[in-house]
């Protein structure tokens, strides 16, 4: 099958991205994703929901944002790695764990959110686009597609 593969980490649930290429990758710096990830940030991507097809167990877990929309976040039922996420604001678009991507050795950080708490000890390239808080969903997936294939 073509198009970029990925999965958890014990390896219950795989997926399959239907992209031709490596899509670029943002950093979310909030003090929610490093909780969440308990690591400095979190990596992802957009992509079309139709483009992903997963395989394997998935538990969901739902929240209401602060601005009032439904974030659901599908983690591995067994590991709990978070896989996938959509918010209702954003139909037919998901935000995927780049990390989770078997060739996440070869991604490339394009775009920092949420740098007002990023962790100090992180440099970022002066030419990598930035927001302070979050970024209109349009100039962030802009920012990524500018990077592909550069
Ligand atoms: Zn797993
Ligand atoms: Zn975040």
């Amino acid at each position: 099958m073509s198009g970029l593969l990925g999965g958890c980490r014990c390896g219950a649930v795989r997926y399959v991205l239907a992209l031709d290429q490596l899509p670029g990758t943002y950093a979310c710096h909030c003090l929610d994703c490093q909780t969440w990830s308990g690591s400095a940030f979190s990596q992802q991507t957009f992509a079309p929901e139709l483009a992903l097809t997963v395989t394997g167990q998935l538990t969901i877990y739902e929240f209401i944002t602060p601005s009032g929309n439904v974030s659901t976040q599908r983690m591995c039922g067994t590991c709990h790695t978070r896989i996938f996420n959509s918010n209702s604001a954003r139909p037919g678009v998901v935000v995927v764990r780049a990390g989770t991507l078997d060739r996440s050795d070869e991604l490339e950080t394009v775009a920092h959110i949420w740098v007002k708490r990023k962790q100090p000890w992180l440099r970022l390239p002066e030419e990598a686009p930035r927001w302070l808080e979050g970024a209109p969903p349009a100039q962030l997936i802009q920012a990524l597609a500018s990077a592909v294939g550069r």
